[in-house]
């Protein structure tokens, strides 16, 4: 390789990046010419179509043979096959928020407002009221949360005190058809 000590100063700031990015496109500008075989492009067109041929006849002749009842044991495709076979979700995932219940079905909520303060999304909204029970301070009234803004990131379960609000249902198929559709009420949100 050239020396590269005329294109920078060697006890410069970022001497050592720049150093492996002018490596980098010296070996880029320096790649190998192709011949006139690959120039046509076939030998990678041909290994394209024996790859997805093979996929293609071994998952259809292993289909083929579980409608017999015939080498069950082998999976036919190497997809999911959605709708009917859904993908295994993660226990970790985050997926559609619930209001979690106490004892008696009302919300663990406590009208606190850390959730409403912390989202970054400003999707949250509560409207906090006197609890009648005089242990409990606040309950919140109405909990609008507005999933077409909501971007998953989990803040609002980490930083309740009550362990009221989970992303545990693993639910995922929020799609609807209108954007008043995507808010959920505490109603909503406390359905099972
Ligand atoms: S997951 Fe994030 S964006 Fe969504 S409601 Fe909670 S804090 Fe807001
Ligand atoms: S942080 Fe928890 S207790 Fe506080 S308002 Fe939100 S859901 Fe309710």
């Amino acid at each position: 390789m050239e020396n590269l000590d005329k294109y920078f100063d060697p006890k410069g700031p970022f001497a050592a990046l720049r150093v492996s990015q002018m490596k980098r496109s010296w070996k880029q500008s320096n790649r190998r010419e192709l011949n006139w075989w690959e120039n046509t492009y076939l030998p990678m067109l041909i290994s394209g179509i024996y790859l997805t041929s093979k996929h293609f006849f071994y998952n259809v002749t292993f289909h083929i043979l579980h409608l017999f009842g015939i080498a069950k044991g082998t999976k036919g495709a190497v997809t999911y096959q959605y709708p009917e076979m859904p993908r295994p979700l993660s226990s970790r995932l985050r997926t559609r928020h619930r209001l979690t219940k106490r004892e008696d079905g009302s919300p663990r909520c406590v009208a606190c407002m850390m959730c409403e303060t912390v989202c970054p999304a400003r999707c949250i909204e509560i409207t906090a009221a006197e609890h009648p029970d005089p242990n409990i301070e606040k309950y919140p009234s109405e909990f609008i949360l507005d999933l077409g803004k909501c971007v998953y990131c989990g803040f609002c379960v980490e930083v309740c005190p009550e362990d009221a609000i989970r992303m545990d249902t693993g639910n995922l198929k929020i799609a609807e058809y209108s954007r008043d559709s995507m808010i959920y009420d505490k109603k909503r949100l406390m359905e099972e």
